[in-house]
C-alpha cells in the first residue's frame, strides 16, 4: 500500500497576503494590469514595474499561462518574512458565455497550466483566486468544483505541492469548502479544522448558495445552516491506497 498526501488548504483572504512561493493572477490575455484580483496585484507588486515585465510576455491565449517575477511582492507581507512571493503566474480563465464554448476545459486548463509552471520553477507553494468568477463571469460553484478536481487530480499524480485556494468573499470559501468535501472519490479527506470564523450566512444567501451547488451538481454541507460556521483555515490531505489508480476508491 502506498499514501499519496495532497496538501490542499483553503483559507479567506488576500492573496497578495499569503506566505507562498507564487501566487496566481486572474489575467486578460494582453497581461494587462486590471481590476479585481489582478489590480490587487499589480499594485502591491509595483503597477509600472510588474506592467513593464508582463508585457512583452502577452499576449497569451485562454487557458494558459506564464511566470513572472513577484516584484516588490517578494519582500511584502508579514513582517519579517525573509521568503516573500517569488513569482506571479498570470494563467487566463475563460469569459464566460453560457457554458458551450469550452468554458469548462478552459477554466481547468488555466489551473492546471499553472500547476504545470509552479512545478517547473521549482516552486513548492502556490495560491490561487477563483479565476473568472468575478468580470469573466464564471458561475461560482461550479467554477469551485473545476478548481477543486483540477488540483486534486493534478496533485495526486504530481504531489509534493502545497496548494493554497484563496477566497475573498465568504461565499467562494463556502463554495470551496463543499466542492473539497465533495471529493471523496478521491480517497480520504482529513480536515484539520484551524481557527473557526463564524460566517453569518441568512437563509435567502443559503438558498441561493444551495441552487448554486446543486446546479454544479455538488451536495452541500449538513452543518451549512443559518448559524453556519466556516473553518477559516483549513488542510485537506488525501490518502490513497492504491498508487497504480489513483482515482480509484478506498
Ligand atoms: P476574472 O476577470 O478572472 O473574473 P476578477 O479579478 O474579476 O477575475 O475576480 C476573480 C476573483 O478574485 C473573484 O472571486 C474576486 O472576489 C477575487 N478577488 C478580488 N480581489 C482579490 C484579492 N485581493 N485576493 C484574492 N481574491 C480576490
Amino acid at each position: 500500500m502506498k499514501q499519496i498526501t495532497v496538501n490542499i488548504k483553503l483559507v479567506q483572504g488576500d492573496i497578495t497576503e499569503q506566505n507562498v512561493d507564487c501566487i496566481v493572477n486572474a489575467a486578460n490575455k494582453e497581461l494587462r494590469g486590471g481590476k479585481g484580483v489582478c489590480g490587487a496585484i499589480y499594485k502591491a507588486a509595483g503597477r509600472d514595474e510588474l506592467q513593464a515585465e508582463t508585457t512583452p510576455l502577452g499576449p497569451i491565449s485562454t487557458g494558459s499561462a506564464v511566470m513572472s517575477s513577484a516584484q516588490n511582492l517578494t519582500t511584502y507581507g508579514l513582517v519579517g518574512d525573509k521568503h516573500g512571493i517569488k513569482g506571479i503566474v498570470h494563467a487566463v480563465g475563460p469569459i464566460y458565455q453560457d457554458g458551450l464554448h469550452g468554458e469548462v476545459e478552459l477554466l481547468a486548463s488555466a489551473y492546471r497550466n499553472s500547476l504545470i509552471l509552479a512545478r517547473q520553477y521549482g516552486y513548492k507553494s502556490i495560491a490561487f483566486p477563483c479565476i473568472s468568477t468575478g468580470v469573466y463571469g464564471f458561475p461560482a460553484a461550479l467554477a469551485a468544483k473545476i478548481a477543486v478536481t483540477t488540483v486534486v487530480e493534478y496533485l495526486l499524480q504530481n504531489p509534493g505541492l502545497t496548494v493554497v485556494f484563496v477566497a475573498f468573499e465568504s461565499d467562494d470559501f463556502i463554495l470551496l469548502e463543499t466542492a473539497l468535501h465533495n471529493t471523496k472519490q478521491y480517497g480520504q479527506l482529513f480536515v484539520d479544522t484551524g481557527k473557526l470564523s463564524a460566517f453569518n450566512i441568512d437563509c435567502e444567501q443559503k438558498q441561493s448558495l444551495d441552487k448554486m451547488l446543486d446546479d454544479a451538481g455538488l451536495q452541500p454541507l449538513q452543518n451549512q445552516q443559518t448559524d453556519f460556521r466556516g473553518v477559516f483555515s483549513a488542510e485537506f490531505k488525501k490518502v490513497i491506497t492504491d498508487i497504480s489508480d489513483p482515482f480509484s476508491e478506498i
